[in-house]
């Protein structure tokens, strides 16, 4: 349970004072529901504004407080902005100008012949100064009521500066004190101060060194949990896996082993060894072979008489590996069996008996395989596949799973930087298989301009007429799946109108066994066109498929352009991308399709992405729905990673139940950043 002395931080905004219906949904669409979400609302940047006596040249571009006495309105006709005319003590001249459509509220406002303090951003139009909707007008002994330094803050429709200002304020108000959860000695070279004090500070002046802190929280809590993981895992009593080989001896594989599979395989054999269970994350760019690591580890717990299971986050994938690992174990005697959510009825009550009396070895499927419902006999390796498209809870419900807690193997296509594995997986260790299977040709990308379409048709048209096949992914529409849906449709009605029955679409509305018959039609070549929401992005295989378009790619993030663009160049040719992209681009945009045309390496990829993106967004977490970090920006993960997890190794070597002062302050690190998970493992063992 959440100490109390936090209920006041997670209390909801709406019941702050002034906060009616219509703040909701601007609060709700800048995630901003809890008072403690407010509290840590950064400034984006400090407005400064500058006291003069006298408009000037000089000033334009500032923002400025001055004194004028409107002379004028002036209004050019029903579409034009109004303008007041109005004129400082020595009779300079300035325009203030309101766009729309109401002109009385500014007249109200602006009396001819009356002074005011106004304040706002001074610029020039043509000849003259002027001044745009200015942010402040009041009477001439109020100016010592405009600030010189305010914090403007992101906002959203609805929500403006003021309002946010008044809301911050109240949560300032409702802010306890709260004791020291900082090693003192790294407190006090930081000069760091205590926590409410840099909360309040983030907000009252422009202070670099209270976000500092209030980032370093963020990121030592973090890293506490993953500890806290890692330590009770460490304290688990898992079973020695040694399997004797004769299993693995028997595959028949069309190809050697890379180099960095095979030190990836012995890692994994390493930790299966030992009592504690493993927990480790398989990092390897798509098409490394990755499931042949799996099959290794899920074979070897088999030899010893154990039973495995692999997880994916779809039924499209869970499906193919049961197929793929069935072909490789074809005579071999290994139970294999496939459960999702869509198995039902008798089916699933053989295979739930299966599981409970041993017979099955290696179960598949998608996270029905781990529900209250499913008891294994003796479950000892369980394999996640694509484990960024789960959160972190998911992984952490696994190693809770069995009586005897069962290996983990966590295996993800998202090549993230070290800094950031650290940050997202930072109980677990690490293999990386950095070396793709000999023979794979790098995909040539291209960007070209949707007004080209026509001539994108007519390359489809070679391609496929050469016995190629190709997936054409539609854009993502992120407001809405009813739109991404109505946009694939009608694509693939026009690529019909010219291909008939060669075009099949899957998307995510489509009910399982539909979306699969399709797949399965591609995959035997009686489908050449794919037209695709991006459900194909997860690790579909199809190696005839080597072209690619993919529509809006302008829309899409770079990793997710890299696990796309993963699905073709799996076979012996040449492969192509095409990034049909809007006309009107932004920078990061810009940036993102140039670096997607000049390489091939996720690695990269995954340090651009990092630097091209906001906090918040980092590499996958967006698409697991898990918070990431919301104070600290990836440039202070990237500086307080290191200082962070050596400060959380510290106080758990010496304190490891967190019962001490500061052990009890680090809970409630724990608790307001939302990593409660880590208290529940310590309290429950
Ligand atoms: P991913 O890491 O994306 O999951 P897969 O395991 O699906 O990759 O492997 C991609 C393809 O590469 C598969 O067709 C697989 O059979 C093949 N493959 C895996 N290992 C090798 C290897 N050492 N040499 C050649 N091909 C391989
Ligand atoms: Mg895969």
């Amino acid at each position: 349970m959440r100490p109390e002395i936090l209920n006041p931080l997670f209390g909801e905004t709406q019941s702050l004072k002034g906060v009616g219906k219509a703040l909701a949904k601007p609060l709700e669409k800048l995630r901003l529901t809890r008072v403690k979400d407010l509290l840590y609302h950064q400034p984006s940047h400090w407005m400064r504004r500058k006291r003069v006596d006298e408009l000037d040249e000089i000033d334009v571009g500032e923002t400025i407080i001055v004194e004028v006495t409107p002379v004028d309105y002036r209004s050019g006709g029903p579409r034009s902005p109004l303008r007041v005319h109005a004129t400082d003590k020595v009779g300079n001249f300035i325009s203030l100008t309101y766009f729309g459509r109401n002109t009385g509220w500014p007249k109200k406002l602006l009396p001819l012949g009356e002074p005011k303090i106004i304040s706002g951003k001074l610029e020039r139009y043509g000849d003259e100064l002027q001044m745009v909707h200015p942010d402040q007008v009041l009477e001439p002994n109020q100016v010592n009521e405009i600030a010189l330094v305010e914090p403007i803050y992101p906002l959203s429709d609805g929500l403006g500066n003021t309002r946010m200002r008044q809301l911050i304020d109240q949560t300032i108000e409702l802010a306890p004190e709260l004791p020291e959860w900082i090693e003192p000695s790294q407190l006090a070279t930081k000069k760091w101060k205590a926590w409410r004090e840099s909360a309040v500070s983030l907000h009252r002046v422009e202070g670099e060194d209270a976000s500092e802190r209030l980032a370093y929280d963020e990121i030592f809590a973090n890293q506490l949990a993953f500890m806290l993981v890692r330590a009770s895992n460490r304290s688990k009593k898992g079973v020695p896996i040694r399997g004797d080989g004769k299993l693995r001896d028997q595959l028949q594989l069309p190809f050697e082993l890379t180099g960095a599979q095979k030190r990836c395989i012995s890692e994994i054999e390493s930790d299966l060894a030992q009592a504690a269970p493993m927990l480790r994350l398989l990092q390897g760019d798509v098409g490394s072979g990755k499931t042949l690591v799996a099959l290794m580890a899920l074979l070897n717990a088999v030899e010893a008489g154990h039973q495995a299971a692999l997880l994916a986050p779809t039924e499209i994938l869970a499906r193919q590996h049961f197929e793929s690992l069935q072909k490789l174990l074809t005579g071999m005697p290994v139970n294999l069996a496939i459960l999702t959510g869509r198995d039902k009825g008798k089916m699933r009550e053989s295979t739930l008996m299966g599981l409970a009396d041993g017979s099955i070895d290696i179960l598949i499927g998608t996270h029905a395989i781990f529900q209250e419902k499913v008891q294994y006999r003796n479950l000892a390796v369980a394999v996640i596949d694509e484990q960024h498209k789960f959160g972190v809870s998911q992984r952490l419900m696994l190693t809770q799973k069995a009586a005897l807690t069962p290996h983990l193997l966590a295996m993800t296509a998202t090549p993230i930087p070290r800094t950031l594995t650290l940050s997202q997986y930072g109980e677990m260790d690490v293999s990386r298989i950095d070396e793709l299977p000999p023979g794979r040709q790098a995909i040539e990308t291209r960007v070209i301009s949707d007004g080209r379409l026509a001539e994108v048709v007519d390359g489809l048209e070679r391609h496929i007429a050469g016995s190629g096949q190709a997936y054409w992914v539609c854009p993502l529409v992120e407001e809405s799946e009813k739109s991404d849906l109505a946009a694939a449709e009608e694509r693939a009605a026009t690529l019909r109108s010219r291909f008939g029955d060669q075009v099949g679409l899957v998307h995510g509305r489509m009910k399982g066994p539909e979306k699969d018959a399709v797949m399965e039609r591609f995959q035997s070549n009686q489908i050449k066109i794919l037209v695709a929401t991006t459900v194909i992005e997860v690790g579909v295989d199809v190696p005839n498929a080597s072209l690619m378009v993919i529509e809006a790619a302008d829309r899409f993030g770079l990793a997710q352009l890299h696990q796309l663009r993963g699905r073709v160049g799996r076979g012996s040719a040449k492969s192509n991308c095409l990034l049909l992209r809007g006309e009107a681009l932004s920078e990061t945009a810009r940036a993102r399709l140039t670096l997607m045309r000049e390489t091939n390496d996720g690695f990269r990829i995954a340090e651009e992405d990092l630097r091209l993106r906001g906090a918040g967004e980092l590499l996958g977490t967006r698409q697991s729905g898990e918070a990431g970090f919301r104070v600290a920006s990836p440039e202070q993960v990237q500086e307080f990673i290191g200082p962070a997890t050596d400060d959380a190794r510290l106080l758990l070597d010496r304190d490891g139940g967190l019962d001490s002062p500061r052990g009890q302050a680090a809970r409630l690190a724990l608790y307001l950043f939302e990593r409660d998970w880590g208290v529940s493992l310590l309290r429950s063992g």
